[in-house]
């Protein structure tokens, strides 16, 4: 089969990851027999620095012709000082906008060869866990009504949490169907002891419980799930909530994996198109100097193969091979602790040769 990919750098690190996510698709594609395009456009300090604005059109056009986008990150001190509109950062949201990508689908998983970096007491994590979290990205307080008044007391701010029954049902379908690829266990978190929209979203993860009766669903209020994820993480498969509610957890997820060098992303819209991005930024303390772990991209790239282009064969390649990789002892500077480290081309060799 034959994919056009965007390519978007970025920043700092970006285009060191990009390429050897690169390779590794190249090295899939021989593989496997597909062809994969590769066409690069600018976003964020990259674009400031040629054409002004951090996500020009040109861009914006070129991914929504492709068939997926890949992501490196974007930002850096050289750009710290502009104006809000004209920072780096704000290509993303632009960027996610452009694509109405209203799925977010944040892994946290804690790979055997790595458990040394969990920050959780070594009993907790001695299953390892392996947890999807699928966040509303489009919607809810974030997008909600704001603004400054006089109230009672005098000056006063509030922002307001709406979500309507169809970007409910939307994401709740997209993370029962992901939970019917993985374990097929769903947990939705809400805050429906007090919250209206909360209730309205566990009324609609009923309904459509309905339809996947093969998926074992249950609810969970947000503050106890925020306990729950470091109490017994392996307890999680895919986990689904509102935009704020995951925006945190999600947070919290990565971090009890101990390795943000590792997470990868996808934020995906309702055809297959998707952007396909590590969690990290752009690392500008190390950029240029081939020291960068690219695992996050490069797992990227393999949710990409799994979610745009229905790949699910070789997509399990790449994750087994950085499977092999890790479990072998190879490690970058990040993961190292000062021993002996691989450089970010030579990792990425020997994702390839495992493949
Ligand atoms: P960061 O994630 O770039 O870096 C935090 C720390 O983690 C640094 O010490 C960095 O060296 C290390 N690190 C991150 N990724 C790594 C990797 N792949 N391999 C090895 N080490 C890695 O966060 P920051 O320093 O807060 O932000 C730097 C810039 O990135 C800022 O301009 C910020 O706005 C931007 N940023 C961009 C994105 C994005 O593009 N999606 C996300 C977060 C931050």
């Amino acid at each position: 089969m034959n994919f056009n990919i965007a390519l978007l750098k970025g920043d700092g690190i970006g285009p060191e990851i990009v390429d050897s996510a690169v390779r590794v698709l190249e090295a899939v594609g021989e593989k496997y027999g597909h062809s994969f395009k590769f066409t690069p456009y600018d976003i964020g300090g990259a674009a400031i620095d040629k054409y002004g604005i951090p996500l020009p059109e040109e861009t914006v056009a070129g991914c929504l012709a492709s068939d997926s986008v890949l992501l490196g990150a974007v930002g850096g001190p050289k750009w710290d000082t502009l104006p809000g509109h004209l920072r780096p950062e704000k290509a993303l949201l632009g960027i996610r906008a452009a694509m109405n990508l209203f799925t977010n689908l944040r892994p946290a998983k804690l790979y055997p060869a790595l458990a040394g970096e969990c920050p959780l007491r070594e009993d907790i994590v001695a299953e390892g866990f392996d947890i999807m979290i699928v966040r509303e990205l489009t919607g809810g307080i974030y997008f909600g009504e704001r603004g400054m008044r006089e109230g009672k007391w005098g000056e006063e701010a509030y922002d307001t949490e709406s979500y309507s029954r169809m970007e409910i049902e939307r994401i709740v379908k997209v993370a029962f169907e992901c939970a019917m690829k993985r374990g097929k266990r769903l947990v939705s978190i809400d805050k429906a002891n007090v919250l209206e929209t909360s209730r309205l979203w566990r009324k609609i993860v009923a309904e459509t419980a309905t339809l996947y009766p093969e998926v074992e669903y249950s609810n969970m209020l947000v503050d106890n799930a925020a306990m729950q994820l470091v109490r017994c993480p392996s307890q999680f498969d895919v986990i689904v909530t509102s935009n704020m509610f995951g925006d945190i957890l999600s947070d919290e997820a990565s971090q009890i994996t101990g390795s943000i060098g590792m997470l990868p992303s996808a934020s995906l819209n309702d055809s297959s198109l998707g952007l396909y991005e590590p969690i990290h930024g752009s690392a500008p303390d190390i950029a240029g100097q081939n020291k960068a772990n690219p695992i996050a991209t490069i797992l990227s790239a393999a949710m990409m193969l799994l979610y745009s282009f229905g790949l699910a064969k070789e997509s399990e390649a790449i994750v087994s091979a950085v499977d092999k990789v890790l479990l072998a002892g190879y490690r970058t500077a990040d993961l190292a602790h000062g021993k002996e480290a691989l450089t970010t081309t030579e990792i990425t060799d020997k994702i390839i040769e495992m493949l």
